[in-house]
């Protein structure tokens, strides 16, 4: 029986790219066994993709899935909604843009289908194509949070991934609101096969991250998947104390033995302001879980769908 492979696109504001990613895909699956499902999310774009991709709706080659968001929920929503309704032996995720080749989603596919070992395949940049600040950022990033959490984060390894039916099941069965995808791929365990990649240069428009969005997702990355921080109030106040103890004897000395008076006023304000920082660094860091337990205590879903279409009758 022909296999399966299900790619899901995540698309926002990506009109000038739809149909040229099509046309990729079937330059390059057209040739191959495998049966086909693309999944399209159009997450809230403003621009024309949900035309561009009703469009697609006339190819009959392939199963064509698409979901359109009520509005823009980001690409972690927008790869979980896809995750959701795909239904192949192998189910990938590639951007809409033409980074990421489609032929090397189809060499993810052989190593899958060749090697029983692997469960999933992920492609890294070895060598980003960003700047060298941004790459060094990034590289310290990713060795921070493998260091303070429990799962091991490859540095460069992108969502370019592809993963066997029951992987699936089991990021799926992570039900977090608050998605941070390339942790839970790792969290959910499994053997990944890394495959060096370089990505091409976006065919059309411009990225939709930039240092500030990339800053939060980082951010909520360290929230998501380590306690660490939470420790520094821990850590600094077994540190204050043990300084605070220290000086009280040198003060008691200093009166005792030799009668020198310790310089009150400077001291106390320094150590007063130093203090009251640090307290209110430690309360910012347990504010930050705190509104995460309220978000998800909130449980609201992870996107809210306006539209679905398929071209597979069954379906609609
Ligand atoms: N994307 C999305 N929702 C967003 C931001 C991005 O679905 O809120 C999609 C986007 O259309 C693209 C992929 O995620 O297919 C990667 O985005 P982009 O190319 O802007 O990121 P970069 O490659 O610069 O990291
Ligand atoms: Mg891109």
């Amino acid at each position: 029986m022909k296999k399966k492979v299900s790619i899901i696109i995540p698309c926002h504001n990506e009109e000038k790219n739809i149909s040229l990613l099509y046309k990729e895909i079937d330059k390059c699956f057209s040739k191959t066994d495998y049966k086909l499902q693309l999944i399209f999310v159009d997450d809230g774009s403003k621009d024309n993709t949900i035309n561009e991709l009703k469009e697609l709706l006339e190819y009959k080659d392939y199963t064509i899935d698409i979901i359109n968001f009520s509005r823009n929920f980001g690409k972690e929503a927008a790869m979980y909604a896809g995750l959701e309704i795909a239904n192949g032996d192998y189910v990938g995720i590639m951007d809409a843009d033409l980074q990421q080749k489609p032929s090397l989603l189809l060499e993810m596919v052989k190593i899958l289908e060749k090697d029983m070992q692997y469960d999933s395949v992920c492609c890294y940049q070895e060598e980003r194509i960003e700047s060298k600040n941004m790459s060094y950022i990034k590289d310290k990033f990713y060795k921070l949070i493998s260091k303070i959490s429990d799962v091991d984060f490859v540095s460069g390894a992108s969502d370019f991934r592809i993963f066997r039916s029951y992987v699936v099941e089991s990021i799926l069965s992570l039900k977090e609101k608050t998605r941070f995808s390339k942790g839970i791929f790792s969290w959910v365990g499994y053997n990944t096969y890394y495959m060096p990649y370089v990505p091409e240069k976006r065919a059309n428009g411009t990225s939709n991250f930039n240092f500030k969005s990339l800053m939060l997702y980082a951010l909520s990355g360290i929230i998501s998947f380590s306690i660490a921080p939470l420790r520094i109030a821990t850590v600094c106040g077994i540190l204050f104390a043990f300084i605070s103890f220290i000086y009280l004897l040198i003060v008691i000395i200093q009166k005792i033995f030799f009668t020198i008076s310790v310089p009150g006023y400077p001291t106390l304000l320094v150590t007063m302001l130093f203090i009251g920082a640090l307290i209110l660094v430690c309360l910012g860091i347990i504010g930050e879980y705190v509104a995460r337990i309220y978000i998800e205590a909130k449980s609201r879903p992870i996107y809210v769908a306006k539209m679905r279409l398929s071209n597979d009758k069954k379906k609609k």
